[in-house]
């Protein structure tokens, strides 16, 4: 079983007689982000719905499903080995049929079916309801509910810019995605049962230089304020403890509804739903972290002291070159306004280093920023030059080994800061959230406090305990 093949509770089926189709067995694998495993949910919620039996086996899927990532070239590997490794599957006559979703669809959607003829569908992530018809459920489901009402005016001036533009690659449909999913889509989690994913908004107008995800996903769209409220409610109920908002820039949601602070208003009101323990937000974008959005996460217990903000650069004229603004000045005030609202705030970032262009000096910057300002959790990524992003025409890439030297200095920087910061943490206490039992060995039980997001924060504390799987609260 690959490893990301997902694991469900699988709800219960009408028998085949009460069907009106013939059911069948499909298995799901679900790569990259969170964002892409609640499309998975969703496709997977659908197909339940219309009666098919899912699996965690690959060896007994009629049908298996691989839900793709295509944000840079490891990814796309990834997806492709993937589909390589279940496509011998169906010539071995282990299943029958092979589908083939997601990001790696809307950027190679002719290229997959040229080049790998064993994938019989292909279902891009704007057209989730179509893996019905795909798998062979015979059902169909009405159309997406959401409709883009407006833009924001920073969608339309990008759209002119042809920042969306997918016309270079070979086979992109025209259209872009703008499917989006809401509380009355079926969704099967795949999740441990105390957590869960909401996806608030989709797509991005940002213009960052190095990032395809806008040509993949689309622009900007909020889910309905309502919306949101409803399925926090109902996942509550179900015995979810804590949600993840997440989207490509959860700062920016319902400015597109015509908002103004849509996520703070969005957290008070997530924050009165009963049973709910934990509350977050991934991810933010450094300029639209408000007053009010600090605020209000210092005045609700629930809602978790901690902010991911992916800066992706400290140097000022390397933000320039990635179209994103800011500078290391810039980024320690706010940073410094953040701790002051926020006590025991967690921040988490991540940065991009060996950009094309990047100089000693603008390396030295970053490290210099990264001292300074003292994250609790940061990620380095070496740039990956993505064709179809504006960054792929610069000038002055860096070799692959150098990139990797940056990154290693980086994180090397970072661990030492880390290291001293859980030093200090000795001897407090904390409200754990018991996931299981430990890999290491099962005499030990595995948590999370606050200062960990979900899957991302992965340093998880471990505590002497029986031999229990369940999660449960302290
Ligand atoms: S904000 Fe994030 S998703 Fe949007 S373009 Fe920039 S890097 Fe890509």
């Amino acid at each position: 079983m690959p490893e990301k093949f997902l694991t469900v509770d699988l709800p219960s089926l009408p028998s085949a007689s009460e069907t009106t189709f013939k059911r069948r067995k499909v298995g799901f694998v679900s790569l990259g982000c969170p964002k892409n495993l609640v499309d998975s949910e969703v496709m997977m919620g659908m197909l339940a719905e219309a009666g098919a039996e899912l699996t965690h086996e690959t060896d007994d899927a009629d049908v298996i499903v691989v839900n793709t990532c295509s944000f840079i070239d490891r990814a796309q590997r990834e997806s492709v080995d993937t589909i390589l490794e279940m496509a011998q599957l169906k010539a071995a006559g282990k299943t029958q049929k092979l589908v083939v979703a997601g990001c790696l669809v809307e950027r190679y959607r002719d290229e997959i079916r040229k080049n790998i003829p064993e994938v019989d569908a292909v279902v891009g992530t704007g057209e989730l309801e179509a893996i019905l018809r795909a798998t062979g459920i015979e059902a169909s489901r009405p159309s997406s509910p959401f409709v883009i009402l407006q833009s924001r005016a920073e969608g339309i001036l990008r759209e002119q810019q042809g920042r969306f533009s997918r016309e270079s690659w070979d086979g992109a449909i025209a259209d872009l995605p703008n499917y989006l999913y809401d509380d009355t889509t079926p969704r099967l989690l795949a999740t441990p049962k105390h957590s869960a994913y909401i996806k608030i908004a989709e797509g991005c107008d940002h213009p960052c230089s190095f990032c395809i995800i806008p040509q993949l996903r689309g622009k900007f769209r909020s889910r309905r304020f309502e919306s949101v409220i409803a399925e926090a409610e109902k996942l509550a109920k179900s015995g979810v403890r804590e949600i993840t908002l997440i989207g490509q820039d959860t700062t920016c949601y319902g400015e597109d509804l015509g908002l103004k602070d849509g996520l703070a208003l969005l957290l008070e009101k997530l924050a009165a739903v009963p049973d709910l323990r934990w509350i977050r937000f991934l991810y933010a974008y450094p300029n639209k972290i408000t007053g009010r959005l600090l605020e209000t996460i210092a005045a609700h217990e629930k809602i978790c002291s901690y902010i991911d903000v992916p800066l992706q650069h400290a140097s000022a004229s390397a933000l320039k070159r990635m179209k994103r603004g800011g500078s290391a000045e810039v980024f320690l005030r706010s940073i410094e306004k953040m701790r002051t609202t926020i006590p025991n705030l967690t921040l988490r970032t991540s940065f991009i280093v060996g950009f094309p262009g990047e100089t000693e000096q603008e390396f030295e910057e970053l490290c210099d920023f990264v001292r300074e300002a003292r994250f609790d959790w940061m990620g380095a990524f070496g740039y990956s030059d993505e064709e179809g992003a504006a960054a792929h025409h610069l000038e002055k890439k860096l070799s692959a080994r150098e990139i990797e030297r940056r990154r290693k200095q980086l994180m090397q920087i970072q661990q030492k800061i880390s290291k001293r910061a859980k030093k200090a943490l000795i001897g407090k206490q904390f409200d754990l959230l018991l996931e299981g039992t430990s890999d290491e060995t099962d005499l030990l039980l595995e948590g999370r406090t606050a200062m960990h997001a979900p899957e991302i924060d992965r340093a998880a504390w471990t505590m002497p305990g029986s031999r229990r799987s369940t999660p449960r609260w302290r």
